[in-house]
């Protein structure tokens, strides 16, 4: 039994005090005074921290870090067909375990408890996430509009049985690439999966004009009408970017209790334009947040993310202010969580212990009159010393320790790759 102590601060509430942690949940939450009643065994944090819930990155790449800063000035179509896909078609499984260590590491690192990720090699990625300590939700991506090998949607069902119901850490998905790379018959046949199982379906989104174009040549259907044909509007699927939806795309999704993962800086920075957040938060829509690649985020850090979905949103909507920093942490924490179904992303007894302590002893975090505006606007994933994953300290102060290598050792690790 551990504690920490700190501001606590969920979207819902915040209070000086203390989180107690036994097993994998959090068995009480109490003023700081009553902490010596409880005898734990170690106290982290203290009077100037926060601790908040785990950020869940419901979109990532981890592996992806392998390309950060590759063809920055491309336009999108020339980026994926230049420089992405012919370096995809080369990976081997042994690089992949390598650069989803580090990604993973990055992701943690910067406050991350929970990736939601899709890619190739999707066993490595697992590997990793539980010799690191992260909780995940891994797919094997499929495709097969596109002749892409490591995409067989024959290794995205063995990944899936392998994995399912194996893991305390890992969770396998279903992960159809995207509505135009994937077949409206396969997709189908996830689609009867996810209901036989309960799993979830992550697939990219209407991201590009030409998935939208090429869904609409092909069936003569919107991205979410051919989701919707094949029985994948539910409160299972986390479609992500949404850029070239439309409004009533957007209305099927909320009433389906389906998620949008919204990435800004991925959609900001290849399509030169994102979803308008306040109109989706306001038809009632589970938005979560998610870093995607690290190439072109540039770093797995889901602060930057949320500061970043705070900014775009006033442009989308001419209007400043137009999603408050509470709604947008809300989204980065609760949403991620019941978009996956876990009982996580709030300050409260009986959820999942997967805490964050942020060290805002900083100048940035004064005079400390807004804690949600300080989490979006003034952390980074830098000021994160301590992250918990499922009960276990899994992060502190510049240290995997679960991994048992620093941050250094596995900068030195991979850099030969
Ligand atoms: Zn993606």
């Amino acid at each position: 039994m551990f504690a920490l102590v700190g501001r606590l601060v969920d979207y819902r509430s915040v209070k000086e005090g203390a989180v107690i942690v036994e097993d994998n949940i959090v068995r009480a939450v109490v003023p700081a005074e009553e902490l010596k009643e409880w005898g734990v065994d170690e106290i982290y944090g203290g009077s100037g921290y926060m601790v908040i819930p785990g950020i869940v990155n419901a979109h990532t790449h981890v592996a992806m870090a392998k390309f950060r800063g590759l063809g920055e000035n491309l336009p999108t179509e020339e980026w994926l067909e230049r420089i992405i896909w012919p370096m995809e078609r080369e990976w081997t499984r042994e690089e992949i375990r390598r650069w989803a260590e580090l990604g993973i590491g990055e992701a943690l690192m910067n406050g991350s408890t929970t990736i939601n990720d899709h890619y190739f090699f999707a066993d490595e990625i697992a590997k990793v996430a539980e010799k690191l300590g992260v909780r995940a939700f891994i797919g094997q991506t499929v495709m097969d509009e596109v002749d892409f090998p490591l995409a067989s949607p024959e290794e995205g069902r063995r990944f899936f049985r392998r994995w399912w119901g194996k893991s305390d850490l890992v969770t396998p998905t279903l992960a159809p690439h995207a509505t135009n790379t994937v077949s409206l018959e396969l997709m189908e046949e996830i689609a009867e999966l996810s209901a036989e199982t309960g799993a979830r379906v992550h697939t990219h989104l209407a991201q590009s004009r030409a998935e939208v174009k090429e869904v609409r040549e092909r069936y003569d259907l919107s991205p979410v009408g051919l989701l919707k044909k094949a029985g994948l509007l539910n409160e299972r699927l986390l479609g992500v970017h949404g850029v070239y939806l439309e409004a009533s795309e957007f209305q099927k999704l909320a009433e389906a209790g389906s998620t949008l993962v919204h990435c800004p800086t991925s959609n900001i920075s290849l399509e030169a334009g994102t979803v308008n957040l306040r109109k989706l938060l306001d038809i009632g829509l589970n938005v979560a947040l998610g870093n995607d690649s690290p190439n072109p985020a540039g770093i797995i850090d889901p602060f930057i993310e949320m500061r970043t979905a705070g900014i775009a949103a006033n442009v989308t909507s001419g209007k400043a202010h137009a999603v408050p920093a509470r709604e947008v942490f809300g989204m980065a924490t609760a949403n991620g969580a019941r978009a996956l179904g876990l009982k996580a992303g709030l300050i409260e007894p009986g959820y999942l212990a997967d805490l964050v302590l942020v060290n805002s002893r900083k100048p940035q975090f004064l005079p400390g009159e807004n804690p949600y505006s300080d989490i979006v606007y003034s952390a980074r994933g830098s000021d994160v010393e301590l992250v918990v994953v499922n009960g276990e300290v899994v992060y502190k102060n510049g240290a995997f320790t679960k991994f048992g290598k620093t941050v250094e050792e596995l900068w030195e690790w991979l850099r030969p790759f």
